[in-house]
């Protein structure tokens, strides 16, 4: 019998691989290298989170726990969204306890949409976004942030993407690979084009709490946004989780009770000792958060103004830890500019059209690293700028 030349799937053959992946491939076997390229915090999570995984195993709590995650965590969950973003969510039928933020995303989108239907994509983003959308049957629709707006997505571009296939908008505040953030006003403007089409939005708040000069504001508490918003978010960024796996996403009722269906079937529940940590997390580790975010305040104003000053010139984020300078004054292309870097002082950054192509002419530079390798990094880049 012939063998069939491929066994997968047309969609899944047609998926680009991560253009971020495919960077990090170039640096094996590389020694001395400083990466700039990571989404991830340099900290290790903080000594009574992972002690409290450490317990549970101790414990003995080995099994499976309820599928939408440990009550008492969605209870920690839905107190730390009152408190923190005074948005009111019902522990037992619209939180679910996810695998990290990524299976939030995936799961809210398998719910919701329709073969066809088309989601509003804002580019620059991260790169699970339209893969995910098309993996779940739908369309996504690029709508670009321009860089004269800060990347940042104006209301009337998304006005003029909506169609009567439009099902939904995703929004990433603050954002990567930007940092940028959008402010109370700009989400009203959103609103109104959401509340005007009767659309969702799924609304990416995973960097909420690493936020440096203003305040933060959910875009579930937008007035009327609650009901038409799907809120992800997760204990990988602010609490340095990422190996962990732990997320989780507030919806209305019924849209959790979709979501619920896919993630019983598909994945049971997160990780039952990750639970136990994350409860932790929620309860007493705000005062370590407060201090990576500090941490990361003074790394970003440093990168910020070494960037600028060696003539890659970037805006100050206002969250998360990525800066995106621009690279035009070099007259490279991202590419170029990331492997020359690579090959010339061992520094990695990533390509910013890895988040669409409106990131061409841009690299993203992550700060979630010491400041002595940040200001080694720097050392280096102004010298390959000098010798360009
Ligand atoms: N959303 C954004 C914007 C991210 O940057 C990331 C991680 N890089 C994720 C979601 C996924 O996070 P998690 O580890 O919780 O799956």
């Amino acid at each position: 019998m012939e063998l069939k030349t491929t066994y997968l799937a047309k969609h899944v053959r047609d998926l680009k691989p991560s253009g971020i992946r495919k960077f990090f491939d170039a640096t094996a076997g590389m020694k001395d290298v400083i990466s700039l390229g990571v989404g991830e915090p340099d900290f290790v999570t903080p000594w009574n989170v992972r002690e409290a995984a450490i317990l549970s195993l101790e414990d003995g709590y080995t099994s499976y726990t309820a599928n939408a995650g440990l009550p008492e965590l969605r209870e920690e969950i839905a107190k730390y969204m009152e408190r923190d973003f005074c948005v009111t969510y019902h522990p037992e039928s619209e939180i679910t306890v996810t695998v990290g933020a990524s299976e939030a995303i995936d799961i809210a989108l398998r719910a919701i949409l329709d073969p066809g239907d088309e989601v509003l994509v804002v580019e620059p983003c991260f790169v699970s976004y339209a893969p995910l959308v098309t993996l779940a049957g739908g369309v996504p629709v690029i709508v670009q942030a321009l860089k004269e707006n800060d990347f940042k997505v104006r209301a009337w571009q998304l006005e003029n993407a909506v169609t009567e296939r439009t099902k939904a908008i995703m929004i990433c505040s603050p954002n990567n690979p930007t940092g940028a953030m959008l402010s109370k006003a700009e989400m009203g403007k959103i609103a109104d084009v959401v509340k005007k089409h009767d659309l969702l939005v799924l609304s990416d708040e995973i960097y909420a709490e690493l936020v440096y000069d203003e305040l933060y504001t959910s875009f579930a508490a937008i007035e009327g946004m609650r009901e038409h918003t799907i809120l992800v978010s997760g204990f990988s960024k602010d609490l340095a989780m990422t190996g962990w796996r732990l997320g989780f996403v507030c919806a209305p009722a019924e849209i959790t009770e979709g979501m619920l269906k896919i993630h019983q079937y598909a994945i049971m529940c997160a990780s039952t000792m990750a639970q136990h940590a994350g409860i932790e997390g929620l309860k007493n580790g705000r005062t370590d958060v407060a201090e990576m975010r500090k941490s990361y305040r003074q790394r970003r104003n440093f990168i910020v103004r070494s960037l600028n000053e060696m003539g890659l010139a970037c805006h100050n984020p206002e969250g998360a830890f990525y800066t995106f300078p621009s690279i035009e004054s070099t007259g490279l292309n991202s590419e170029q500019f990331a492997k020359k870097l690579l090959q010339a002082e061992r520094v990695v950054v990533v390509p910013g059209d890895a988040f669409g192509s409106v990131g061409e002419g841009y690299v993203r530079c992550s700060y979630a690293t010491s400041m002595a390798q940040l200001q080694e990094a720097m050392t280096r880049i102004r010298r390959f700028m000098e010798n360009l």
